[in-house]
């Protein structure tokens, strides 16, 4: 079926072939009366995180169907920074004390960003903020035309009260706000939405790699294309607990020849991934098999190669808001051993498409029972591919985005048209 009036052009349909036409068309028929509506999309970094991956390839779909969709990103002082993290830590349930001074960094640096993007965010139709580096700018657009929803990407079922209590005052007034599970979803006096995240099966990222660039890739980094190996992808990050992976690792090793991958780069937005991986590197030691990796940020097809060049993929994560490396890694038809924390617990279905652990000890017992199973590591990947197609990719999120945008700009009215019926015959 062909929408009328609808412009085909070819990102969209590509992904026809991994999803199905139907899947397409809908998107196109949801899409169509959003047709020049302008959104704005606002975080603080446009490399590194989960974020940047998404709002890479939802900001041109978007505008391939016709909605104009820009994405503008915050940035600040060093200041501003440090309390953003400290922001992160305490939202995902550390209990830190974020100084006044930091506090007054994280709004003066939000004033100035309002200078500088107040004209673009008054006049869009829909704005979405994501996380909380830029929630402020909703106070500072007070001559705002459009519906503003609170994107939140982290973990916030245990928050340090009285950071979160700071925040809830900058995102209250928003008119909705999104979240990645429901156990993270806080009261607030606006509809909440649940949209789980996704990713772009064809990005660099993604996408099918010949074996050779596969080894290719693995020589470059020193990898030994004959040992077992083990991958854990993350920005340097404790709640990622890269020395807890290095752990697991040093328990199955007396029981098999293993190597250890750990790869990851610095978020722009995150500040302490410099001591983290000064801890990760002291853990690693002298060991010649552990592989501590610094990717720079475009390293899509590195991270793409080391994930399929790996048997088995771990997100040992102890916070986790959903962790888009697990999804990429079962996209590959990889088993993942994944902490049992938040966005976690939705893709890795225990003894299915992987284990979920809660200690280096569990994660090194998993680890050891796949390699000696075979099969069933196979039967896990397939499981874990197959899942992934049926929940995370971004046709899913797209669609539940699209359909967020009718509900939010119509909500006064009984009933909201999204069947999109089509009168060409
Ligand atoms: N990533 C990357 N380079 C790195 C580390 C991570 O491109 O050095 C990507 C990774 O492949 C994934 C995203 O960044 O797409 C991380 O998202 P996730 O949800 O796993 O964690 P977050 O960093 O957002 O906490």
């Amino acid at each position: 079926m062909q929408c009328e009036g609808i412009q085909v052009n070819g990102l969209l349909q590509k992904y026809a072939q991994i999803v199905g036409e139907e899947v397409v068309d809908h998107l196109r028929q949801l899409a169509e009366p959003l047709r020049g509506l302008k959104v704005v999309h606002v975080n603080s970094t446009r490399e590194g995180g989960g974020v940047a991956e998404i709002l890479s390839w939802l900001v041109p779909l978007k505008n391939e169907l016709g909605i104009h969709t820009e994405w503008e990103v915050v940035t600040g002082s060093q200041e501003f920074y440090q309390c953003t993290k400290g922001f992160h830590n305490a939202l995902q349930g550390n209990r830190v004390e974020i100084p006044g001074s930091l506090l007054r960094a994280y709004e003066g640096a939000n004033e100035e960003n309002a200078d500088r993007l107040r004209s673009s965010l008054e006049e869009a139709d829909v704005v979405f903020i994501h996380d909380p580096q830029p929630a402020p700018l909703l106070r500072l657009c007070s001559g705002r035309r459009g519906k503003w929803i609170w994107r939140c990407h982290i973990d916030l079922s245990r928050p340090y009260r009285p950071v979160w209590k700071y925040l809830r005052g900058f995102v209250e007034g928003y008119d909705a706000s999104v979240w990645s599970l429901a156990q993270f979803a806080q009261p607030l006096p606006h509809p909440l939405y649940l949209i789980a995240p996704s990713i772009d099966p064809l990005s660099e990222k993604n996408r099918e790699l010949t074996p050779d660039e596969v080894l290719g890739v693995a020589v470059r980094f020193g990898l030994d294309p004959k040992r077992t190996a083990i991958t854990q992808i993350s920005r340097f990050d404790r709640f990622k607990d890269p020395v807890g992976v290095i752990r697991a690792y040093r328990l199955c090793k007396e029981y098999t020849p293993l190597q250890l991958v750990l790869a990851g780069g610095g978020a722009t937005d995150d500040p302490e991934g410099e001591q983290v991986l000064r801890e990760v590197r002291t853990a690693a030691g002298d060991d010649p098999h552990i592989h501590v990796l610094l990717l720079p940020a475009d390293s899509h097809r590195e991270i793409n190669a080391l994930q399929r060049f790996s048997q088995i993929v771990v997100q040992k994560s102890t916070r986790e808001g959903f962790g888009l490396t697990v999804t990429e890694a079962m996209w590959k038809g990889k088993p993942v051993i994944g902490g049992d924390v938040g966005g976690i617990r939705l893709q890795v279905v225990n003894h299915h498409t992987g284990f979920l652990v809660n200690s280096p000890e569990g994660a090194a017992l998993r680890i050891r029972y796949l390699l000696k199973h075979r099969e069933h590591m196979l039967e896990m990947g397939r499981k874990a591919r197959q899942f992934v197609r049926n929940n995370f990719l971004l046709t899913r999120h797209l669609r539940e985005y699209l359909t967020l945008v009718h509900a939010i700009r119509h909500e006064e009215r009984e009933r909201i048209e999204l069947n999109g019926l089509q009168s060409g015959l």
